[in-house]
């Protein structure tokens, strides 16, 4: 008897373990799954600060610094 009990709770265990790895914290711009709300945080910020990068004048974003320099710059080259 006891080793039944013992058995289910070992497969209760398990469903839960398995319930839990079903429940990650998943990335909301790519999908991608983290066991710890962590590691989420860290990764979705690299997220953020891809699209970190908008010209103060026409609000245009920009994935790397240097593409917004080179706007800005034209943008001051050119005279309005
Ligand atoms: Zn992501
Ligand atoms: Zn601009």
């Amino acid at each position: 008897m006891f080793a039944i009990m013992q058995l289910e709770t070992d497969e209760r265990r398990e469903f839960r373990r398995k319930m839990r790895s079903k429940c990650d914290f998943v990335c909301k711009f790519c999908q991608r799954r983290f066991t710890k709300s962590y590691n989420l945080m860290i990764h979705e910020r690299s997220h953020k600060d891809d699209i970190t990068f908008t010209c103060d004048i026409c609000g245009k974003t920009f994935k790397r610094q240097d593409n917004l320099k080179q706007h800005r710059f034209r943008g001051q080259s050119i005279p309005c």
